[in-house]
């Protein structure tokens, strides 16, 4: 078997350890040919240890210096890249042959593209890529015969649940069924929202993830974030994607087809499972994962979500609704919203003031390139700074 050749983006975050974790398994399969990371220079640098890998990334020159020193100490055969494009090289190398993309945030977008562009098996969960690019990154996808994978658990599901030729997904597909845990949050007083710290906001009830996504999770941005993911990913009008709570995260996503029959991919929470799907498709391959147990589920619940407890996971659907460049607008918002809230600077309660703030202050039109998105982003996170401002004050 000849080894998939792997680049991870993000690879000292919690879908990038467990990426490697994943691999570290199969070792008969993969082999890593770059990591990248942002300021974690020293798990990084213990990941160059044990992987291997041909090149390691820094996102600022600063913390690539230090890593270079390192491993130059360590006697590593890995070689730090510092170019400023660095991470948009090692997604796009003519012998890497997947990239598992897990960089969090719009940061993640440009090497998305160049991995899209260069006709590479891409792993996707940064999530925010796909609501920012939208439908150049659907292009881009088509146009470099690149093979996209989603690796976010909710479209994971739905991947596996739907038909292997997506000409068919039109006529047989009625709608699709977002899962959602609800976050730490599910039943608190609305009254309360205002009194959450970042310490309660990011203890998500079934996983240990990254503070931007547990904050997300709380909110039910993440939800919001996941309906126009999945509108992309599956080619899905917005009415034709619903969100239904589900505590126990055992059903991952369903897919309601024309005759009203539904399926459903379950398992326990853990994010190795989607991640190896991924990294195998459509092969399977063990994850680390523990088994279902179904003697010992009590009961699988299932409840609407409280539009006052979680006001923000409707802004997808309009979002979706209005023009394209919408969703990045939002996203950006919600970037600088969660950031401030995380920082200590705006209540839990003003994430969502700053994105209904910067929704209504910045009027976008369809981005038709890269330069265009990131220009529209850099204009979203100016307003998002001076709604934050406002409130803070
Ligand atoms: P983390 O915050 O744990 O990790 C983010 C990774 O990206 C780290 O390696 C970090 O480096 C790196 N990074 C951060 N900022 C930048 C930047 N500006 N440029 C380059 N690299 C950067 O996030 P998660 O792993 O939780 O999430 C990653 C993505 O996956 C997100 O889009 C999230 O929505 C999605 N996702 C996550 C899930 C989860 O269970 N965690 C589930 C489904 C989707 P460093 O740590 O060195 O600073």
């Amino acid at each position: 078997m000849m080894k998939q050749r792997l680049t991870v983006l993000g690879s000292t975050g919690s879908i990038g350890t467990s990426t490697l974790d994943v691999v570290a398994r199969h070792p008969e399969r993969f082999e890593v040919f770059a990591l990248s990371a942002a300021t974690q220079v020293d798990l990084l640098l213990a990941q160059c240890a044990q992987f291997k890998p041909r090149f390691a990334v820094m996102a600022s020159p600063a913390h690539a210096q230090v890593l270079a020193e390192k491993i130059e100490a360590n006697g590593l055969p890995t070689q730090v890249l510092q170019a400023q494009d660095a991470i948009e090289v090692i997604a796009s190398h003519p012998d890497v042959d997947a990239v598992m993309a897990a960089i969090v945030g719009a940061a993640g977008l440009a090497p998305c593209l160049a991995a899209a562009r260069a006709g590479k098996r891409l792993l996707l969960a940064n999530k925010e890529a796909l609501v920012v690019g939208g439908g150049l990154f659907m292009q881009t996808v088509r146009s470099g015969g690149a093979t996209l994978l989603p690796i976010d658990s909710e479209h994971s599901a739905i991947f596996q649940c739907l038909p292997e030729d997506p000409a068919t997904w039109a006529d047989r597909v009625d709608c699709i069924l977002l899962t959602a845990s609800g976050g730490p949050f599910r039943q608190r007083d609305p009254a309360t929202l205002s009194q959450i710290t970042p310490d309660q906001a990011c203890a998500h009830p079934n996983f240990s993830m990254g503070r931007k996504i547990s904050v997300d999770s709380a909110t039910m941005m993440n939800k919001a974030l996941e309906v126009i993911e999945a509108r992309w990913l599956f080619d899905l009008h917005p009415d034709q994607i619903k969100v239904v709570i589900h505590p126990q995260q055992i059903i991952h996503s369903m897919v309601q087809f024309k005759d009203a029959s539904i399926l459903a991919q379950l398992g326990t929470p853990d994010m190795r499972v989607p991640i190896a799907c991924g990294l195998a498709w459509p092969e399977r391959i063990a994850s680390g994962a523990s088994r279902l147990d179904f003697s010992k589920l009590a009961s699988l619940a299932f409840e609407d979500a409280d539009a006052r407890r979680f006001p923000g996971l409707h802004l997808s659907w309009q979002a979706l609704k209005a023009a394209e460049g919408t969703t990045a607008v939002l996203n950006a918002a919600n970037e600088v919203a969660v950031g401030a809230f995380l920082s200590g600077r705006l209540r839990f309660d003003h994430i969502h003031a700053v994105n209904l703030a910067t929704l209504d202050a910045v009027a976008p039109s369809k981005p038709d390139s890269l330069d265009a998105l990131l220009d529209l982003d850099a204009q979203a996170r100016s307003a998002a700074e001076r709604a934050a401002d406002r409130l803070a004050a």
